[in-house]
């Protein structure tokens, strides 16, 4: 299950203080750093946790906290505040266009789940806003992505454009969203490439996408259980694409906490949902106070 290690280890800081009757700096100091190691080891970014436990240790070691009747529980009161801060704060929906077709590039490296939170995605906007969305099959690197776009399209019924895989994918992007345009899709979601890493030649192809259509949204799709090395994927593509807003997959598995804990503050770019498991009904909005509760336990 996902962040057991990391809620497992911040309990034990936060009973030790629980324990504790009236609570002394030094006291803090010894939880923080507890705090500290159990989110290195939770793969989050170093940076991230610097800032963090900096932050809570000035707040819990205010006279307003040790001095108060239940310091303990203030101070969890503040770890869960800094929690949600860390991960934005607030919801961030999808960006909608006001004319129709709202375009959402959907972008990743091979594996992170692009193609699967494609489907999911158009699922969600049919089911939640009976929006009539087109998919588009441009990554026509990975074998099998536009045959896995279309299985995923029949049974969501949803269409899907594709030209198959030889043909350039900005030319096959240029048509599909000509095709939307005729058939007054109000979202079309575009599949583009991924690759094993971020190349050159990708992020050029990605450019040119993103050229052609002025998205109103490129979700970047990372996987969780990659921990630091999605933070560094979603910094690498969001320095070339600016992107809107990442979803986290895979947040089902064993993943240790590091992602969702550093995207926000590495990349300065939301996490707009997660993916909770292969089926096509499996993705949530992500809400970062829920999430922090489920890290506290
Ligand atoms: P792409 O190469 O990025 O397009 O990746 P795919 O969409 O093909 O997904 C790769 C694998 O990850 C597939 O087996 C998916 O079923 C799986 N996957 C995607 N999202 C999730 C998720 O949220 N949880 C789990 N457990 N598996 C996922």
């Amino acid at each position: 299950m996902a962040f057991e290690g990391l809620t497992e280890r911040i309990q034990n800081a936060i009973h030790s203080l629980q324990r504790k009757g009236k609570i002394t700096e030094n006291d803090v100091k010894e939880s923080m750093r507890e705090i500290r190691l159990a989110l290195l080891e939770a793969d989050v970014n170093y940076g991230v946790v610097k800032d963090f436990i900096k932050t809570v240790r000035e707040r819990a070691v205010g006279a307003e906290v040790l001095e108060s009747l239940t310091p303990a529980q203030q101070i969890v009161k503040i770890v869960n505040e800094e929690l949600v801060k860390v991960m934005g704060e607030k919801t961030v929906p999808l960006n909608k266009s006001a004319k129709i077709p709202t375009v959402i590039m959907m972008v990743g490296l091979q594996g992170a789940g692009k193609t699967t939170t494609a489907g999911k995605l158009a699922l969600k906007l049919k089911n939640e806003q009976k929006a009539r969305p087109l998919m588009i099959a441009a990554d026509v690197y990975r074998p099998a992505a536009v045959d896995q776009l279309k299985i995923l399209g029949e049974q969501i019924d949803v269409p899907v454009f594709e030209m198959g895989t030889d043909v350039d994918p900005v030319e096959i992007v240029r048509q599909g969203m000509a095709k939307a345009q005729e058939q007054k899709n109000d979202y079309v979601l575009i599949d583009t490439a991924g690759r094993l890493q971020i190349d050159e030649k990708l992020m050029d192809e990605l450019a040119q996408i993103k050229e052609l259509t002025h998205p109103d949204e490129i979700l970047l799709t990372v996987d969780a259980m990659t921990g630091q090395n999605a933070v560094e994927v979603a910094k690498g593509f969001n320095d070339q694409l600016d992107v809107t807003g990442v979803v986290l997959t895979k947040l089902d598995g064993d993943t240790r906490g590091g992602a969702a804990l550093s995207i926000r503050a590495v990349t300065g770019k939301p996490i707009k949902f997660i993916g909770q498991g292969e089926k096509l009904t499996d993705l949530d909005v992500f809400y970062p106070d829920r999430m922090a509760s489920r890290i506290l336990g």
